[in-house]
């Protein structure tokens, strides 16, 4: 009987400095948690997609780039990476990464993001016209 129900384990990331996975000098600490989290693969594809910066799934930003899949704003191999501002998808992210709570400009991008997805059309939805039981 599986009697270790009660809480999912934290990810290797969250509650560790975020600055591993932003600092190209100490990568190799990030990998290490990388190396031991059961979300590698699609960290790293979701990274790709997202075009973000730092390490994610173990991949850098180089390793990003150098794979077709190169951070927003990539310039070379050179580049500094840079955090993304706060009131960004990434830097909220970052936010959850380190167990933070996301500060309001964060959070903020993150129900933009809510919102949009949820006004791409999907299936039937009701419209404004409200039927009253009085109605009839
Ligand atoms: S960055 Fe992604 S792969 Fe690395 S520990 Fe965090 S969730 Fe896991
Ligand atoms: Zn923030």
């Amino acid at each position: 009987m599986n009697t270790t129900t009660d809480a999912p384990t934290p990810l290797p990331c969250s509650g560790a400095d975020p600055d591993i996975f932003h600092n190209e000098a100490r990568t190799a600490r990030a990998r290490k948690l990388c190396a031991a989290c059961p979300l590698t693969n699609p960290c790293r594809e979701q990274a790709r997609i997202d075009r973000e910066w730092g390490t994610w799934g173990g991949e850098t930003s180089s390793e990003r780039a150098a794979a077709g899949y190169p951070p927003a704003g990539w310039r070379g191999r050179g580049h500094k990476v840079r955090l993304k501002p706060c009131g960004t998808l990434a830097a909220y992210r970052r936010h959850l990464r380190a167990k933070q709570k996301p500060c309001p400009p964060c959070t903020a991008a993150e129900y933009r993001r809510r919102a949009e997805r949820d006004s791409r059309p999907r299936r039937h939805r009701t419209t404004a016209t409200t039927r009253t039981r009085s109605a009839a």
